[in-house]
């Protein structure tokens, strides 16, 4: 008895130094705290309601009610609080106020794939150094980048010297190679122009990111080509050379494929790439993304992406759960480019970026690239988005 009676004692007389300490000494304990959301982290397996403390630019606690101060709030009552979004597939680099338009959707990362080839890759490594959030590049195989008549149509311009040069030179922001492979775009060259992406990536341990879809040589044989932590972009592209046969079933390279370690993208984009019958094919097959991604460029306010979250929703119509669709875009992501190794989570001691998100109920209609609608019963959008511990302002 006596030690719980030396407790009460102790306690009061701490609290009696803590009333007569000056105002100016009872700092505020955290800097922002997001209050009352359902917090989704699913790399603490974590799905309940939470109120998240940051200080220093890091999460400090996450817990059922924190009830110290702040010198910032947000009321995030109703709504979701996830890891800030990782956008593994974009074109952010092509402009310069790419970055920070991306950033108010939630996105606190992301991967710029295949803009510029060796020629002019100092452009979009600009435009990721000035990024306010983490932002990398993956070089376009194709020498000159996006090009209207087609990036490798001329096979010389997959240039392995050109691109091994350009990689020793920009190490810290090229995070791999990116293989753009569709008729249009690779011709009859498709197959070379992949061998090439490779041996240029396996000589620095890079990933080699394709660009699947109506290609001139069967995927199998493509597929053939990809390691261990590559990534097939536009998994969701309709035939020719899609993943799915006409009968529904996924391609065994395909499950093969995944099977040795690569991942398989969305890469929504706004031609060519996604089609509702093959998504439903696919996801019928239960072969369910690993990541989702945008492609995004400037245009997509008004093409049928919007955002990273309204391309988050468009598979719970499939039945995808809110966790699962969080996790392709925080965890998954994360383990897809190691840059982001110590992101999408919201563990205590982790970068303070975090997503708010609201979930609406109601009737959406998502767009394909076809011009084919669906309507969805729940929908994804952009509240706020705290980087590094600061709330970033909404224009
Ligand atoms: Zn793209």
């Amino acid at each position: 008895m006596w030690s719980r009676r030396r407790f009460l004692v102790t306690a009061a007389g701490a609290a009696a130094v803590a009333r007569s300490l000056p105002a100016v000494a009872q700092a505020r304990r955290y800097d922002l705290i997001v209050r009352g959301g359902r917090v989704v982290d699913p790399s603490a397996r974590l799905d309940a309601v939470r109120d998240v403390a940051i200080s220093g630019g890091r999460i400090a606690a996450v817990e059922r009610s924190i009830s110290s101060d702040a010198a910032d709030t947000i009321d995030a009552r109703g709504k979701l609080v996830v890891p800030g979004l990782l956008d593994i597939h974009t074109h952010v680099a092509r402009s310069a106020e790419g970055p920070s338009l991306v950033l108010q959707d939630g996105v606190t990362g992301w991967i710029d794939a295949g803009t510029q080839g060796a020629d002019h890759i100092a452009d979009t490594i600009a435009i990721a150094r000035s990024s306010p959030q983490p932002g990398r590049v993956l070089i376009n195989i194709g020498r000159a980048g996006l090009l209207p008549e087609g990036d490798t149509m001329d096979l010389a311009r997959a240039d392995v010297a050109a691109a091994r040069q350009a990689i020793a030179q920009h190490r810290d922001f090229i995070v791999g190679v990116k293989a753009r492979l569709s008729r249009d775009v690779a011709g009859a060259n498709d197959f070379e122009v992949l061998r090439r992406a490779q041996e240029v990536a396996s000589s620095f341990g890079l990933p080699v990111m394709i660009h699947m879809g109506q290609t001139i040589s069967p995927l199998s044989r493509l597929l053939d080509l990809l390691k261990r932590g590559d990534v097939v972009t536009h998994m969701f592209a309709p035939p020719p050379n899609s993943i799915v046969d006409d009968s529904g079933r996924i391609l065994p390279a395909v499950l093969a494929a995944r099977q040795r370690g690569v991942w398989f993208d969305v890469g929504n984009g706004q031609t060519g790439h996604i089609r509702w019958d093959t998504v439903d094919a696919i996801m019928k097959a239960h072969f369910w993304p690993d990541t989702f991604s945008t492609d995004w460029n400037t245009n997509s306010r008004q093409t049928g992406v919007i955002d990273l979250p309204n391309c988050m929703s468009k598979l719970l119509s499939y039945g995808m759960s809110v966790p699962q669709a969080i996790a392709a875009v925080t965890t998954t992501a994360a383990r897809v480019f190691p840059v982001f190794g110590d992101r999408g989570t919201m563990k205590a001691g982790a970068a303070a970026d975090v997503a708010v998100l609201e979930l609406r109920q109601g009737n959406f209609e998502f767009l394909d690239n076809f011009k084919g609608t669906i309507t969805g019963r729940q929908r994804f959008f952009p509240i706020a988005t705290v980087l590094a511990g600061k709330r970033i302002s909404r224009s």
